[in-house]
């Protein structure tokens, strides 16, 4: 079947790119190859536009994973507009919106360091984020604030590398999320590290240093049930509310 190469796993910081249509239906459309994001792993799918080669342009409002596996659907703005299979388009995805994804997306690796404790959910936004972790006591908010902006003023490097799923069964300790398991099946699994902080699998994308980042802010530490405590981020420029 159909797949589509992900380049955003090659290269994350990319924004323009060139692809083949391979299949189309109303509204939808799955490429060959693309830096679009698909909403996974509690990152949002990417934004952006598709732009065929005599200029005309089509807003992309979301992109999902499609429904053969591997296949990446970029959902269109117009509802009713069917893109020809097999024709050329660039594609340029919202770069600013993704980039606070990353950082934020990152940041949420660097919480898992500060509380250990297995995490149980999470979500990121475009300026907030939230992790639930599988803990009896709430942990001290501002204590909390204050270790991670610690580790993001060490502007750690990031890094990845692949493994076998028999390396990763080899190592259950890397596994920090209970609800979300890495993507198995395909007899690799992406490896995640921030350098002397964190490693775990993730298919997310992530900033190179996490200096970048910036500063952040412990919006609230809720109570979610006897076992559970949620943990809201948001970076202080966008105060937009979270859920
Ligand atoms: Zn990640």
């Amino acid at each position: 079947m159909s797949a589509t190469e992900l380049l955003f796993r090659t290269d994350a910081y990319a924004a323009d790119f060139e692809a083949e249509v391979l299949a189309a239906e109303p509204g939808r459309v799955v490429l060959d190859r693309t830096l679009f994001y698909p909403e996974g792993g509690g990152q949002p799918g990417d934004t952006g536009v598709l732009r065929l080669p005599d200029g005309r342009e089509f807003k992309v409002t979301d992109t999902r994973k499609g429904g053969e596996p591997g296949e990446v659907a970029h959902v269109l703005e117009d509802a009713a507009l069917l893109l020809p299979t097999g024709g050329r388009l660039a594609g340029r995805i919202d770069w600013e919106r993704r980039h606070r994804l990353m950082r934020m997306h990152t940041c949420l690796h660097l919480l898992s360091a500060v509380i250990v404790a297995p995490v149980t959910g999470g979500a990121v936004g475009d300026g907030y984020g939230r992790l639930d972790f599988d803990l009896p006591e709430s942990p001290e908010r501002e204590e909390v604030e204050e270790r991670l902006n610690a580790l993001i003023r060490r502007d750690a490097p990031v890094s990845f590398r692949w493994i076998t799923d028999a390396e990763l069964d080899a190592q259950p300790e890397l596994v920090k999320t209970l609800s979300v398991q890495p993507p198995r099946g395909h007899g690799q699994v992406r490896l995640v590290e921030v350098e002397g902080i964190d490693l775990q699998p993730c298919g997310g994308t992530h900033v190179r240093r996490i200096g970048e980042i910036g500063r952040v802010h412990i919006a609230k530490v809720e109570k979610k049930g006897k076992q559970n405590r949620r943990v809201r981020l948001e970076f202080p420029t966008n105060r937009t509310t979270i859920n």
